[in-house]
């Protein structure tokens, strides 16, 4: 038997097609997005519908966004699944996700995301923090933990300030490879991001904390002092309270902020 192809379609690796077929983990996924009537939903990468066919029983109607021409036209002409959805068939990383508000109802997000794309992916999205009231993803295992991971641990980089920096994050279910076919090459899991509100949010300019992060975590085995000596003066470090030994992974969310949120005022 052919493992790349599913209900009649062939996987194709390029737009990083897994598709979910274990019936318990769908469940676990669909009480986790908690859809009901009304809810603004939105799946990226809707595929074969294994998730948006479950989510659309719960619902009255839901957007799809789907970058593969063909399963783009097969839920068009779905049987059961067309009537309840609009489908964009196009890149979910060129999507205007905040063009989805109607009657200032926040988006509930959801989506087996392609792995080969998900980093710049969960970044656009993030740009959409506040008109989204939550997302449950499923990534690689790996990256979630970098997503949720603390200070002072090797996981801890950009994709963790960052995430952290919009989002309350935590991972939901652990999810093995058997439960797709084809069957990825790497565990899998579950998480849902709940966007902070924008008082919450305290950088003045979100394009230097990345800056910032970029540049620390790029050299993530150097003491600050070399690793931010694009950015800060040794003095400049000291003078904002930091130690000039520390490295990129020792420094907390807030310090990232405090650090472009310096640059911003004294340096742009
Ligand atoms: N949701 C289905 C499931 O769980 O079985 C499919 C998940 S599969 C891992 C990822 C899906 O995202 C595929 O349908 C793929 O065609 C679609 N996709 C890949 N890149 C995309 C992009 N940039 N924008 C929108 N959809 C994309």
């Amino acid at each position: 038997m052919n493992d790349k192809v599913h209900l009649g379609h062939r996987a194709r690796k390029r737009f990083g097609q897994n598709f979910l077929h274990d019936t318990s983990i769908i469940d676990k996924i669909v009480t986790a997005i908690d859809p009901k009537p009304g809810d603004n939903l939105v799946e990226i990468g809707p595929g074969l519908g294994a998730i948006t066919e479950p989510v659309a029983d719960l619902t009255d109607h839901l957007t799809v966004v789907e970058l593969d021409k063909d399963l783009a036209h097969r839920l068009i002409h779905h049987p059961f699944l067309a009537s309840k959805l609009t489908v964009h068939q196009g890149d979910a990383m060129q999507f205007d996700f905040a063009s989805l508000i109607t009657d200032e109802r926040k988006l509930k997000v959801f989506g087996n995301l392609p792995y080969n794309v998900s980093t710049p992916l969960l970044f656009h999205l993030f740009e959409f923090y506040q008109n989204i009231e939550h997302m449950h993803f499923m990534l690689q295992k790996e990256v979630v933990k970098r997503m949720v991971a603390s200070p002072g641990t090797k996981a801890f980089g950009r994709l963790s300030v960052m995430t952290q920096y919009y989002c309350h994050a935590m991972p939901v279910i652990d999810v093995p490879p058997e439960c797709f076919k084809p069957a990825p090459k790497v565990d899998s899991a579950v998480i849902r991001l709940i966007p902070k509100t924008p008082d919450q949010l305290k950088a003045k300019s979100t394009k230097l904390l990345n800056t910032v992060c970029l540049e620390a975590f790029n050299q993530r085995r150097k003491t600050i002092r070399n690793s931010l000596s694009n950015l800060l003066t040794p003095e400049e470090i000291e003078n904002l309270g930091l130690d000039l030994k520390l490295r990129a992974e020792n420094l907390s969310l807030d310090t990232f902020v405090k650090i472009a949120n310096w640059i911003y005022d004294n340096k742009q």
